[in-house]
């Protein structure tokens, strides 16, 4: 079946949207947050409509309905990335959530003053910060993979890293959400656990855009976030390994993540339970379960070439601009986005051209400061792809970006 992408743009009302006088939105901010088809719109409207309960706890109609929907999903993202058990899928809020728990518990109760933890320049701060907190408590050593000036991750440095000993855990990401890189994820996990180390992944750029498959990958954490694949904000995702979950200290404590309390003290619940106190993001849930069934329909390896294809296109039209300066990795190690920086102008003045034309970017550090301290540049301009963008629409962002070009250049 060929890839249609008229079709799947028929499926999210907001691309019809008009954001100034005669501009139709051209929605090139996908790595932020993607979009939404009518798909997971109306699943979440179903919801509230015939099945609002709380889960878990009732034994009335609603409340079954409610759990076994919530539930339902989970299997959802199970297969979505291949995990062994529906035990190893937790619901988080998001990427950062699920980073901060791994950081918290596995972390908090694993680590000590000698051990490493390897992380690299390009991480956004969600798979930093959280490090950074545990090591003012517990004193670990952090050592970064530098990033070589092709963009593409030091290797050597790598696995220098790893015969100085003491690894204990490597947590980085798939996809940069700023350079597209496509990290040598395969290679990372087998050095790291041939080094007896743990390894954790960003899913935050990858999941919504490629097959991961958790097992042929043999990560130990994957963390992703509903609101980057169709899905709705509020709900993410932590996959681990079961018998590493099964050992790790609860995140927080509070409803449902209990067997038994007593005064004296508390019993866990099962997994994933365990690391799910309170009420959760039923609705959400149920969302982050249609967007999967949306996403495996069309297919991800579709979805992952189609967008490929865009992306190189994007890359071709921009590298032609005068001024324009594109931080591209190899080309078959990148995905997802083209960031640029044009003449001496700053980002948010080109994102904010670009919008008088509909076209939506994002400028900044993109959560990813020392990445671009690395770059030695402040800030750039991000254009990120997904399954519903066009070549059409790298044509009207080429030929934007030639005002701005003209309107910043250097005189
Ligand atoms: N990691 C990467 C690579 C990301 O792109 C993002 C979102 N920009 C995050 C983590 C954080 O995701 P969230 O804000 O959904 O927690």
């Amino acid at each position: 079946m060929s890839y249609n992408v008229e079709q799947i743009r028929a499926d999210f009302p907001i691309l019809q949207r008009e954001v100034h006088p005669g501009k139709k939105l051209i929605f090139l901010d996908s790595a932020a947050s993607s979009q939404k088809p009518i798909q997971v719109i109306n699943a979440m409207q179903d919801y509230y409509l015939t099945s609002h309960a709380n889960v878990h706890r009732g034994v009335h109609v609603l409340s079954e309905a409610a759990t076994a929907a919530y539930e339902g999903a989970r299997d959802k993202v199970q297969h979505f990335i291949n995990a062994r058990s529906r035990k190893e899928i937790i619901y988080t809020r998001n990427t950062t959530e699920s980073l901060n728990l791994v950081a918290a518990s596995w972390g908090r109760a694993n680590l000590k003053p000698g051990d490493v933890v390897i992380l690299s320049e390009l991480e956004h701060h969600s798979n930093i910060v959280p490090w950074q907190i545990l090591q003012a408590e517990k004193g670990f050593t952090i050592k970064y993979i530098p990033v070589l000036p092709d963009l593409t991750f030091d290797m050597e440095a790598f696995q220098r890293f790893l015969d100085e000993g003491g690894v204990k855990l490597v947590s980085t990401t798939q996809v940069s959400n700023v350079l597209g890189y496509m990290t040598p994820l395969k290679q990372i996990v087998d050095l790291a656990h041939q080094a007896g180390a743990l390894v954790c992944i960003d899913g935050a750029q990858s999941v919504p855009h490629l097959p991961v498959d958790v097992q042929a990958l043999d990560v130990d954490f994957l963390a992703f976030s509903g609101h980057k694949m169709c899905g709705p904000t509020g709900i993410g995702i932590l996959y681990g390994k079961r018998e590493i979950l099964e050992s790790m200290p609860p995140y927080m404590g509070g409803g449902d993540m209990i067997r038994r309390v007593t005064l004296e003290g508390s019993t866990w619940n099962d997994l994933p339970y365990k690391f799910e106190a309170g009420t959760p993001a039923i609705a959400e849930a149920v969302g982050l379960g249609a967007a999967v069934d949306y996403l495996s329909s069309i297919g991800l390896a579709a979805i992952h070439v189609y967008e490929r294809e865009v992306v190189e296109y994007a890359h071709e039209r921009l590298a032609e601009i005068p001024g324009l300066n594109l931080l591209a990795p190899p080309q078959n190690r990148r995905s997802g986005v083209a960031t640029f920086t044009l003449h001496n102008a700053h980002p948010h003045d080109i994102a904010q051209v670009l919008d008088y034309e509909g076209i939506a970017i994002r400028a900044g550090h993109h959560c990813a400061m020392p990445l671009h301290q690395k770059l030695n540049v402040p800030a750039t301009a991000r254009a990120s792809f997904y399954l519903y963008n066009t070549r059409q629409e790298v044509d009207q962002l080429a030929e934007a970006l030639y005002k701005v070009a003209e309107l910043f250049a250097p005189r």
